[in-house]
């Protein structure tokens, strides 16, 4: 029987998507080029030279798909603008299907993305990660705009909760997102990573069906989470905005949720994707156990006294396209943890 996890998997796989900021590269920094990230630019390369098919994930929404790769090729990496899918390009579908003219609250890099889209008399919002655009007097006018629609629709470019520039964190579109949802009472729709539509569109175009496609990226929700949702494998990097303390921290409230809903709950279905974000991150430390009598076998949690984040190795793009490689080469059988060769 063919092996489902990772990295026992990787002979099933003919594709890989790469998440870029936080995996790729850092952005910010002085001239905002940002830095590439230590092996990444080798990563990119032995990909490409590999039978693997190769895309590029993003939710960068600061910048025109032309502009982001000028900046990548400038750092060093391989990249194509065909190979490179952002939110933007699917927003300008769904509005031009829809029939939609939108509010723009988004990055001023971003605007002419949605040059050709009529934004006379808007019928919807679009947010972005709009950084410094992000002012009282921007979202207050969003939140008019949304509030007078007798149907308001908001659609957000990804809903991060933060990302990582080269002197720290940063907040993203999905605080803001979640602002505005507040605020009107409604709920909008996600355009970018974690939609299955999303990640559905880059399959599309690699000709690829989930099972047999790795997403490799920094975000446990939005990268792996949803590419595992979607039916794909998903690994998590250890670079960008992994953070041990606050990865820890995350898991502790995602774990406490799911340990509530099993509790008698009928619905597991946020526990469901925990499980599966667990399994696919191979993070090592948090282990799930099917309870054997009492607790109407419920499923707890636990962790193992090694899972310090200090202890844990570092994982990164680099590393993880290492081991993909190593493990479909024929022949050759190497070990997981360092790399070390077993035949
Ligand atoms: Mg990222």
């Amino acid at each position: 029987m063919a092996a489902t996890g990772w990295p026992g998997c990787a002979n099933s796989l003919k594709g890989v998507i790469l998440d870029m900021c936080g995996v790729l590269y850092d952005s910010g920094g002085e001239g905002g080029d940002g830095v590439a990230i230590s092996g990444s630019i080798g990563a990119v390369e032995k990909l490409k030279a590999s039978d693997l098919q190769l895309r590029f994930c993003t939710n960068e929404t600061q910048a025109t798909r032309e502009t982001f790769v000028a900046k990548l090729q400038r750092l060093g990496f391989d990249i194509s603008v065909s190979e490179v899918f952002p939110p933007a390009p699917a927003a300008v579908a769904v509005l031009k299907e829809r029939g939609l003219r939108p509010h723009l609250l988004v990055h001023e890099g971003l605007l002419p993305e949605f040059d050709s889209v009529d934004k006379n008399n808007p019928n919807c919002v679009i947010i972005g990660d709009a950084a410094e655009n992000f002012s009282y007097q921007n979202l207050n006018e969003a939140f008019r705009v949304l509030i007078d629609l007798e149907k308001p629709v908001l659609l957000s470019l990804g809903q991060g909760r933060y990302y990582k520039e080269t002197d720290g964190l940063k907040l993203d579109v999905g605080v803001y997102m979640k602002a505005l949802e507040y605020a009107c009472d409604l709920k909008g729709e996600v355009i970018g990573k974690p939609s299955s539509m999303f990640f559905q569109s880059v399959l599309n175009d690699m000709g690829l069906q989930p099972h047999e496609v790795l997403m490799i990226g920094d975000d446990l929700l939005s990268d792996v989470g949803g590419a595992q949702q979607c039916g794909m494998k998903g690994v998590q990097v250890r670079t960008g905005k992994y953070s041990g303390t606050l990865h820890c921290r995350r898991m502790a409230s995602i774990t406490a949720g799911l340990s509530k809903r099993t509790r008698g709950a009928p619905c597991n279905r946020g526990g469901a994707v925990t499980q599966k974000v667990n399994d696919g991150v191979n993070f090592g430390g948090l282990r799930r156990h099917r309870s054997r009598g009492g607790g109407g076998g419920a499923d707890k949690w636990s962790s193992s006294s090694s899972s310090s984040p200090d202890t844990w190795p570092t994982f990164t793009a680099a590393s993880h396209v290492t081991v993909l490689l190593r493990e479909k080469a024929p022949f050759v059988s190497q070990s997981w943890e360092g790399g070390r060769s077993l035949g």
